[in-house]
This record gives structure tokens, C-alpha cells and sequence, in this order.
């Protein structure tokens, strides 16, 4: 696998294994989305020379949420380059190590079979990091050419999703959306805090324009990608 795929010109993915973090390359510096799991930072400065950029060049980390494997090397990552940090103010204490994680949801049988065990593994105890910027649903971002933050609760509280305009649209819909065997769906129940919070996210993202979604996990969707998600959520359960 490729260490970085150009999803655009200047939109970059950056595959982790089975998480994806996203890179949009401007001329005055890296906005990076996500952070995968921990140790994961060597991984993305190698993506970043791959498109002859410095590790220094990245100013700035948008976090869609504070699970340890989208917030894993954010800590690494801003102690080697001085990015700062960019969190939902519901996830951003979680993510600064001043609130626990929320355990993994009861009400699926994995998440209660496995989900003690998993939250031991030292890849899921990132070390906090702190947010320099608080963001909101509807700010617009002077980063990356300029990027729209969502807030689409349910999978974690303070989870959001980015918009950036061009190329007909482009969502970062982290793990609100999941594409995990070829189409879209839910979030996977044992990670995800509120399901119908998570839907009625889901069918906030569908009304919006976009041709391309970018996804934490998963391919991406490219034309007509709003399409897809709005076929999805017609034909959801409530
Ligand atoms: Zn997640
Ligand atoms: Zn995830």
C-alpha cells in the first residue's frame, strides 16, 4: 500500500492500516485530519515526503473525535512540528486526558464481550494532547483552503465532520459514516456512544453537496457521493 494516494490535487489520504488520516497540502503549510493510532507518526511523515514535504510543513490537525485510533499520535505529532490542534469542545477533554473514555457501548454484544480487553491495548491509550482551537458546528476554517466543520454527534459526542469546497465537495466524514465492506453504513455499534443520535447525524450529512467522501475507515467514495448517502438514510430504520 501506497504510503500517501492523491485523492485530488492538494488532498491527500494517508492509509494506516485499517484507519485513514487525510492531508490537504497548501503552499503555506500541511493540514493534517486525524492522527491514527499510536505510533503512527513515523507512517505519516513518511506519507508527507512522499509528496516532498517536510513533517515541519504541517501547522495544523483537525480531530473528527477522540477515539485512540483517529487521536493516537496526535500528542507525537504536534511535540515533533508545533501543529495545533483543532477539537469539538464535548471530545476535547476526553482527547487532553482530563475525562476518561467512555467505555464501549453496552448495548452490543462485542462491545460487552470485548470491550475491557480491547481498552487496554496500549495502541488505545493515546497520550492526551491538549486543542489549541475549540471548534463548532457551521465555523468556517481559515486552514487548508478552507474548511467547513459539521457536527455529527452520536458516534462520540463531540465527533464532527469537514467540508471543503471544490471538486464538487469533499467530506471528511470520519466515523460517523462507515464504509467498511464495499458500501456505506453505520458506525459500528460497540465504538458508537448514541446510535440515533448517530443516524439523525447521518442524515444531516446527506442533505449536503458533495461528490467525494472521505471516510476513517474504508475507501474512498468518489461522484456522487451524496447520492449514496442520501439513498442510505432513505431506506434506515428510524
Ligand atoms: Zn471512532
Ligand atoms: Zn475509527
Amino acid at each position: 500500500m501506497a504510503a500517501i494516494e492523491e485523492i485530488f490535487p492538494r488532498i491527500y489520504g494517508i492509509p494506516l492500516g485499517y484507519v485513514n488520516a487525510f492531508l490537504l497540502a497548501e503552499e503555506d503549510g500541511l493540514t493534517l485530519i486525524d492522527a491514527g493510532l499510536r505510533g503512527n507518526e513515523r507512517k505519516i511523515w513518511k506519507a508527507i515526503a512522499g509528496i516532498d514535504r517536510e513533517p515541519d510543513d504541517v501547522r495544523h490537525v483537525l480531530v473528527t473525535h477522540h477515539h485512540a485510533d483517529h487521536v493516537g499520535s496526535l500528542a507525537a505529532v504536534k511535540e515533533s512540528c508545533g501543529a495545533e490542534a483543532y477539537v469539538h469542545p464535548l471530545d476535547a477533554p476526553i482527547v487532553a486526558g482530563e475525562k476518561p473514555r467512555p467505555a464501549a457501548n453496552r448495548g452490543s454484544i462485542t462491545g460487552r464481550l470485548f470491550g475491557r480487553l480491547i481498552e487496554r491495548l496500549p495502541a488505545y491509550r493515546p497520550s492526551p494532547a491538549a486543542a489549541e482551537h475549540e471548534i463548532n458546528d457551521g465555523d468556517e476554517l481559515p486552514v487548508g483552503g478552507g474548511v467547513r466543520v459539521i457536527h455529527t454527534p452520536g458516534h462520540t459526542a463531540g465527533h464532527v465532520s469537514f467540508l471543503v469546497e471544490g471538486h464538487g465537495g469533499v467530506i471528511f466524514a470520519g466515523d460517523a459514516v462507515g464504509n467498511m465492506f464495499g458500501r456505506i453504513g453505520k458506525p459500528l455499534l460497540m465504538y458508537t456512544e448514541d446510535m440515533d443520535e448517530a443516524k439523525q447525524s447521518m442524515r444531516k450529512l446527506a442533505e449536503l453537496e458533495f461528490d467525494t467522501a472521505c471516510f476513517g475507515h474504508g475507501r474512498v467514495l468518489k461522484g456522487e457521493a451524496n447520492v449514496a448517502f442520501r439513498r442510505y438514510v432513505e431506506n434506515m430504520a428510524r
